[in-house]
C-alpha cells in the first residue's frame, strides 16, 4: 500500500469530479446529522460513510499510474461496494417500519463480516487472480489509462452476494408504494426510482462493462441517490409527520382517523374516514370544515383552545351514528423548540356502545318495574295469607302475631285489652232456610257491621264459620262491656243485606280481659268461649262477662227476641 502511495500519480478531471461528488456526499451527511433523527438514520449514515470510502478509493485508483496499484485500490473498494447495499437494505427496512433505534455496534460488525471477507479475497488477488483475472490490463498505453478488469469467479461471487440486497431494497420500496396512497405513494415512487438507479448502473457495469471516467459508475449513482433520499426525508416534513408504518396502521384501523395541517386542511384520511364521508379522491388538502357530515363540528372542536385528552362526543345525524372524538397535536421537537406539524382526529364509533347502554338502561328499568310488581304481589299474597277471603277480615293466623304485639304494648302502657268471642245465633237456620250463598252474604254484612262499629285500633278476626274474635286494646272492662252490649243491640236492630233481601240476626258475645283474667291467648280464648256458651245458654243475643267483673252490666243487656 505504501508503495502505491508513493508511486507515480496524477490529478485528472475525473479525479476532481470524483472528489467533488465525495465532498457533496460528505456535506450532505453533515447536514443530515443536524436534522431531526429519522427512522433508519444510523444505517443511512453508515451508507454515507461507505459511499465516501468507495469514492475515495475510486479517486485514488484513478490517480495512481501503476496497474498493480490501481488494482490494489480497486480491491480496497470492496468493503464499501458490499457495505453500501447492506446498509441501504437496513436503512430502507428501518425507515419503512419506523424503526428509530440506532444500529448496535455488534449488528454493524455482523453485517460487515461478509464484506470484510470479500475485501481480504480482493486484496489477496495478486496471489490467486480469482477476483480480477491476470488478463486485466490498461485500456491504452497512456500512463494513467483506466484498467479493463477481467472479472474472476470471486468477483461474480461477491456481486452475487450483493444482489439479494438489491432485490430486497426494490421489494421493500415496491411494497411501500403498493400499500400507500396519494402523496405518500408519489414519495415512495421517487424512493423506488432512486433505489433502482444505482442497481441499474451496477448491472450495466458488471454485465455490459459500462463505465464513467473508465470506472464503475455505481458509487456515483449511489451518491445521487442518497442526495435524493436526503432531500425526500429531511426536506419534506410530511414523512416525519406520518412514517409509513403508522400510515399502514391507520389504514388497518376500523375507526375513522383524519390528519390535518396547521391550516386545518385534511392531509390524511384513512379508508374508514373516507368511507364515512363517501369520498374517494380529490379530498387532499380540503378544509376540515368542508368534510362531509361532521366537518363543521370537528372544525369547531379543533378551534377550541383547550382540547386536552378529554374525548368529545359528536353525532352524525344522517347516519344515526355517534362518535367519540379525540384530537391530538402532532409535534416535532427541534433545537428552537416544539413545532406543531398538525393534528390527528381520532373518531371512535360508539353507536353500538350507546345503543347497548340504552338497552341496558331499558332492561334495568323493566326489571325494576318487574321487581316492584313482584314485591307488590308478594305483599298482596302475604296480606291474603293473613285474611279470610270471604269477609276480608283478619284470619286466625294473624291473630297470634297481632295479640303478641298488643299484649306487649298493654303491659308497657298498663292498659288492659278486652277480647270478645262473637257467635251468630241460629245461623244454621238461616243457611237452611235461604241457602249457603245467602249465608255468605250475611257473613260479609256481619263483617262490615263489626268493622264499622269499632275503632281503628280495634281488630276483628274471623276465627270460625260464623265466629269472630274482637280485640279492643286499651279498653277497661266496664267500657268494653258497654260497647259490646251496644254493638249487640244495634246488630239485632239492624237488618243485613243479602241476595234474599233484608234479614235479621242476633249475636252472642263472651268477653274476657287481659291480663287480669288470663295471661295468654289460649287461656283468654277458652275463657271467652266459656262466656259465649253461657250467653247461648242464657237465651242468646247478649253479652256475657266473667263473674265478678261486670256482672251488674250484664243484667242490663237486651233480652233475645
Ligand atoms: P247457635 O245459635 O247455637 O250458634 O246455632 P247455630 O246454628 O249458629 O249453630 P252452629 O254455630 O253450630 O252452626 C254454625 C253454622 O254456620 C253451621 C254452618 O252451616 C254455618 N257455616 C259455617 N261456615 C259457613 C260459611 O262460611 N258460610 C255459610 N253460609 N255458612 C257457614
Ligand atoms: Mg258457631
Ligand atoms: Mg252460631
Amino acid at each position: 500500500m505504501s508503495a502505491c502511495l508513493i508511486s507515480g500519480w496524477s490529478f485528472s478531471a475525473p479525479v476532481l469530479m470524483t472528489l467533488l461528488v465525495g465532498l457533496g456526499v460528505a456535506l450532505l451527511a453533515r447536514w443530515l446529522r443536524h436534522q431531526q433523527q429519522f427512522a433508519g438514520s444510523s444505517a443511512f449514515s453508515l451508507m454515507h460513510l461507505a459511499i465516501l470510502w468507495w469514492l475515495g478509493v475510486a479517486a485514488l485508483e484513478m490517480s495512481v499510474h501503476q496497474q498493480s496499484c490501481k488494482m490494489f485500490w480497486a480491491g480496497m473498494a470492496w468493503p464499501a461496494i458490499l457495505g453500501v447495499p447492506t446498509f441501504w437494505s437496513v436503512f430502507l427496512w428501518q425507515y419503512v417500519n419506523s424503526v428509530r433505534s440506532p444500529l448496535k455496534p455488534l449488528a454493524v460488525t455482523g453485517l460487515m463480516v461478509m464484506p470484510a471477507l470479500f475485501w481480504l479475497l480482493a486484496l489477496s488477488n495478486p496471489w490467486h487472480f480469482l477476483f480480477y483475472g491476470s488478463a486485466s490490463a490498461p485500456i491504452s498505453s497512456e500512463p494513467n489509462a483506466p484498467i479493463v478488469y477481467q472479472h474472476g469467479p470471486l468477483f461474480y461471487l461477491a456481486a452475487a452476494y450483493g444482489y439479494p440486497f438489491m432485490i430486497f431494497c426494490i421489494g421493500i420500496t415496491l411494497r411501500a408504494v403498493a400499500l400507500s396512497s396519494g402523496l405518500h405513494r408519489r414519495h415512495y415512487l421517487v424512493f423506488l426510482i432512486l433505489t433502482t438507479i444505482p442497481w441499474a448502473a451496477n448491472i450495466s457495469y458488471v454485465a455490459f462493462g459500462w463505465t464513467l471516467f473508465g470506472f464503475d459508475p455505481t458509487p456515483f449513482s449511489f451518491a445521487l441517490t442518497v442526495a435524493g433520499f436526503g432531500w425526500l426525508i429531511s426536506g419534506l416534513r410530511l414523512f416525519d409527520l406520518l412514517p409509513v408504518a403508522r400510515h399502514l396502521l391507520l389504514d388497518a384501523l376500523m375507526d375513522p382517523v383524519l390528519v390535518i395541517d396547521p391550516q386545518r386542511r385534511v392531509i390524511e384520511a384513512n379508508p374508514s374516514a373516507l368511507g364515512m364521508a363517501n369520498l374517494k379522491k380529490g379530498w387532499h388538502g380540503c378544509a376540515l370544515a368542508q368534510w362531509p357530515h361532521i366537518g363543521s363540528t370537528l372544525d369547531g372542536m379543533v378551534q377550541q383552545a383547550e382540547l386536552g385528552d378529554t374525548p368529545q362526543l359528536i353525532s352524525v345525524e344522517t347516519r344515526q351514528q355517534h362518535f367519540e372524538v379525540r384530537v391530538r397535536a402532532i409535534c416535532r421537537s427541534t433545537r428552537e423548540g416544539t413545532v406543531t406539524l398538525g393534528q390527528m382526529l381520532y373518531l371512535r364509533d360508539i353507536t353500538e356502545f350507546q345503543r347497548s347502554q340504552q338497552q341496558l338502561a331499558e332492561a334495568l328499568a323493566l326489571s325494576e318495574q318487574q321487581l316492584a310488581t313482584i314485591s307488590s304481589l308478594h305483599k298482596t299474597l302475604q296480606d291474603q295469607a293473613l285474611r279470610d277471603p270471604l269477609t276480608d277480615l283478619y284470619n286466625r293466623r294473624y291473630l297470634e302475631e297481632f295479640f303478641a304485639r298488643e299484649a306487649a304494648r298493654a303491659q308497657r302502657d298498663d292498659a288492659p285489652i278486652a277480647l270478645a268471642m262473637v257467635d251468630l245465633d241460629h245461623f244454621k237456620r238461616l243457611n237452611d232456610t235461604h241457602g249457603h250463598a245467602v249465608g255468605d252474604d250475611a257473613l260479609k254484612a256481619v263483617a262490615a257491621f263489626l268493622l264499622d262499629g269499632l275503632r281503628t285500633t280495634d281488630a276483628v278476626f274471623r276465627i270460625g264459620g260464623e265466629e269472630f274474635l274482637l280485640i279492643l286494646p286499651s279498653t277497661q272492662p266496664a267500657e268494653a262491656l258497654g260497647k259490646l252490649a251496644h254493638l249487640c243491640e244495634r246488630f239485632a236492630d239492624q237488618p243485613l243485606e243479602t241476595r234474599a233481601g233484608l234479614l235479621h240476626l242476633t249475636m252472642s258475645i263472651g268477653v274476657v280481659h287481659f291480663p287480669s283474667q288470663a295471661s295468654d291467648l289460649d287461656g283468654l280464648m277458652q275463657q271467652a268461649d266459656r262466656q259465649l256458651y253461657l250467653a247461648k245458654d242464657c237465651g242468646r243475643n247478649r253479652v256475657m262477662a266473667m263473674p265478678g267483673t261486670v256482672q251488674a252490666t250484664v243484667s242490663a243487656l237486651p233480652l233475645p227476641r
